[in-house]
């Protein structure tokens, strides 16, 4: 019955689950109402697990999605709306509607993880959110095993987050499939500083959706830390909003900061917030900030979830110490009721 959660990671953390059980389509989860160890332990919904910290072992029961279809299920001359299974890779969505001409979500290549956990964490990356060309999803609710279909106005998106995170939601819903409009037309977003600096310096001229996708790949390839290398859970924290006040504060204090206004608030980055506090590089045994992006906490070989989490903690305190400001986690964390 125990399961070990290493390769369930992007973490690799060797976590270890008491019951694990694979999703491979909607009728899996009809006979798991009848199920005792479901209905009395802890549940956790697992994608890929490449946004989660799982602190120690899970004295409960993990459902996996591998529901894995993914088809054209409605079509004009101006859009397609895509379907895909819980358990399909981001990845081969987008590459799925870069290879049928569909547009939306080129900028969102080579994001890890799950369709199932893309609305649930609202991913985004280079100006782009998947809420932009989301249309609707399904989902179980592992109470009372309805079948519901839920909106873009139902999922309640947010910056990284949705509906799925508030805590009475959170592990209560079981998305099994997800639904997007895409374009037919390219209409392409490259104001990402990054982006348009890349397209220039490779003197690009006809740029289009395949192109900027590969750009965003390669980016992407310079910053992030290679998973069968290293382990991490991308960005650990969120970027902060801070109150108008704060913002003037904090420009006062460093001319360079990246803040700009974002709503009522002020968006900044917490990469920049934990460079300031010296903890660019900083390491802790085998758990580490990232030299190459402080924003994200990394594996360098051996540490335990409960190291990774500590230094997460000591991060948070030392920013909250030096500048006044609350880093929220954007990893998901999975702490057992056993301590
Ligand atoms: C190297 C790296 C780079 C990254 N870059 C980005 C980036 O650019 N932008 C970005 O937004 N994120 C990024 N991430 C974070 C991560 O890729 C996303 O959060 C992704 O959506 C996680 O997918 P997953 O399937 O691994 O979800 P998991 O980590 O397994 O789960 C995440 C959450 O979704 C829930 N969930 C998963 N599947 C289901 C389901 N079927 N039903 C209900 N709930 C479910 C889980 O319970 C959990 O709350 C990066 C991560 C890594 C490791």
């Amino acid at each position: 019955m125990f399961e070990s959660l290493k390769k369930y990671n992007s973490f690799h953390i060797d976590s270890i689950a008491k019951y694990f059980v694979t999703i491979e389509n909607e009728q899996d989860l009809v006979p798991l109402q009848n199920n005792d160890s479901l209905v009395k332990s802890k549940k956790f919904i697992l994608g890929g697990g490449a946004n989660i910290l799982f602190v120690d072992d899970f004295d409960g029961m993990i459902l996996h999605s591998q529901i894995n279809d993914l088809s054209i299920i409605e079509e004009t001359s101006d859009y397609a709306i895509v379907q895909a299974g819980s358990g399909c890779k981001w990845d081969d969505l987008v590459e799925f509607a870069l290879s049928n001409n569909l547009y939306g979500i080129e900028n969102l290549i080579s994001i890890p993880g799950s369709v199932g956990a893309a609305p649930v964490q609202n991913i985004g990356a280079y100006g782009v959110e998947q809420q932009d060309s989301f249309y609707s999803l399904d989902a179980f609710d592992l109470d009372t095993f309805k079948k519901t279909t839920f909106s873009k106005a139902d999922c309640k998106f947010g910056y990284r987050d949705s509906f799925f995170k508030a805590p009475e939601n959170n592990n209560k819903y079981f998305i099994t499939q997800v639904r997007y409009k895409l374009s037919k037309r390219e209409q392409l977003n490259c104001d990402y500083k990054d982006v348009k600096e890349a397209i220039s310096k490779k003197g690009i001229k006809n740029l289009n959706a395949k192109i900027l996708s590969q750009v965003i790949s390669e980016i992407r390839n310079s910053k992030l830390p290679n998973l069968n290398e290293i382990g991490c859970a991308g960005s650990f924290f969120k970027n902060p909003f801070v109150s108008a006040e704060k913002a003037e504060e904090l420009k006062s204090i460093y001319n360079d900061i990246p803040i700009y206004k974002n709503g009522d608030s002020y968006k900044t980055s917490a990469a920049y917030l934990i460079e300031k506090c010296g903890l660019k590089a900083y390491r802790e045994g085998d758990a580490g900030v990232y030299d190459r992006h402080s924003l994200i906490l990394i594996n360098y070989g051996k540490a335990s979830g409960r190291e990774l989490f500590n230094l997460s903690k000591k991060v948070q305190n030392i920013v909250m110490e030096k500048i006044g400001i609350a880093l929220e986690c954007e990893a998901i964390i999975v702490e057992s009721d056993k301590k």
